[in-house]
């Protein structure tokens, strides 16, 4: 039996009926952008993380990018990130004029670690005396924003982020693109906090493999600021507040109302889904335990996640995907190469060494097979496969490699 590393295909044969009627509807009222199913989905996605504004768009690259232009980055600017991302989080910094810059990860979320991010901005940043500003020295311009990754379905460390982004007078905008319901605990405010809802502005991805994904491409903005919500609206459309009354100069950014009517029906769901992969998670947390070859998520206490990806650690990574394939067993890497190594952002200088923790779990990162639905049988065939591996693999790798 063969295990896909995601199931795209069940879910929608199951919704099909009410994914139709949603096409059905759109052909007769033919309000293909805009419209009500616009608006109803975002009065509850922006319900579900608990944001006073959600904005839809038509990418989580693209949500990023005016929510970052919308909550003040300006071009030539210099915007913090973590090297072990989507490179859509870079991009989105670069479309947005700005200059991506990297602070290393804590080695045992894979989020952004903020002793890292003071680090840097202690060390790697000096002060400008005219202007007063923080210059990165590696960019020669001024860091007025840091872009946390919420990476597979766990929110980063905000508190802290925060704390050390305020003292710095820095935006932060979450990349929520995988972390749709995932949950963090302020200490400082003491009460659990929606993904999407800490920073001054969130993204979201709706590509149709992430936790809540459309039929195509779709993305979201969430915000509490009123301002940043109304400049995120004219720029997913061409700048405009009315018909060919053009504030600012915008983009074609705007979301389907097709999309938007299929995540709506699918976002009754969200909830049970995600408590599907949470069991799931804790099924695999069960059956890996013991195989002490294999470092399994870390979950700190206040953290909730949502298990976009369950990603394990191991020494001999490329050999087991190869032993994993051989049984039928998909699986993916998220991610092989940091952004700091990439071929785009060479002119920037970096190079191996620069971010050790981010490149080790770059080497060793495996995310298993992990969608609702997804068997305990299926789960104990994998994690067979894997303790084989472990068993017999592992020494076969090493002395084939003497
Ligand atoms: C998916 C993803 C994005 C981009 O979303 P698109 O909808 O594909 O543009 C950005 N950042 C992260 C971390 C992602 O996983």
């Amino acid at each position: 039996m063969t295990i896909p590393f995601l199931d795209l295909t069940t879910v929608h044969h199951e919704l099909e009926d009410e994914l139709v009627a949603v096409f059905r509807t759109s052909l007769q009222n033919a309000a293909f952008i805009g419209g009500p199913m616009l608006a109803e989905f975002e009065e509850h996605f922006g319900r579900f993380c608990a944001t006073r504004h959600c904005i839809g768009v038509s990418s989580g690259t693209d949500a990023l990018r005016f929510a970052l232009t919308a909550a003040g980055v300006q071009p030539g600017d210099t915007v913090v990130t973590v090297p072990n991302t989507f490179i859509a989080t870079t991009e989105a910094i670069s479309q947005a004029g700005a200059r991506p810059d990297f602070v290393e990860i804590d080695a045992r979320t894979y989020t952004l670690d903020p002793e890292k991010l003071r680090e840097y901005l202690d060390t790697a940043c000096r002060r400008d005396l005219a202007s007063g500003r923080l210059i990165s020295v590696r960019t020669g311009s001024p860091v007025t924003a840091v872009v946390p990754v919420h990476l597979y379905g766990q929110v980063a460390d905000m508190d802290a982020i925060l704390q050390v982004a305020a003292a710095h007078e820095l935006l932060v905008v979450e990349d929520a693109c995988q972390a749709h319901g995932a949950e963090y605990f302020s200490a400082g405010q003491q009460r659990w906090q929606r993904a999407g809802s800490i920073g001054r502005a969130a993204a979201f991805s709706f590509y149709p493999g992430k936790n809540l994904g459309a039929c195509g491409e779709a993305g979201a903005i969430t915000t509490d600021d009123d301002e940043v919500a109304s400049r995120c609206r004219l720029l997913r459309d061409h700048g405009q507040s009315r018909k060919y009354v053009h504030e600012i100069e915008g983009y074609n950014g705007r979301l389907d109302a097709i999309q938007a009517g299929i995540l709506l029906a699918k976002l009754r769901y969200l909830d049970s889904w995600n408590e599907q992969r949470r069991a799931v998670a804790s099924s695999y947390d069960g059956l890996l335990d013991g195989l002490e070859d294999v470092v399994r998520p870390h979950v700190p206490g206040w953290s909730r996640p949502v298990f976009h990806l369950y990603v394990v650690r191991v020494h001999g990574r490329d050999a087991l995907v190869r032993v994993l394939a051989e049984a039928g067993i998909g699986t993916g890497i998220h991610y092989p190469l940091p952004l700091h190594l990439a071929r785009p952002y060479r002119p920037l200088g970096f190079k191996w060494g620069d971010f050790p923790i981010a490149e080790e779990a770059a080497a060793q990162v495996l995310s298993l097979p992990m969608f609702p639905g997804l068997s305990v049988e299926s789960q104990q065939q994998v994690v067979e496969a894997i303790a084989r591996f472990a068993a017999h693999g592992n020494a076969n790798v090493l002395q084939a490699s003497l």
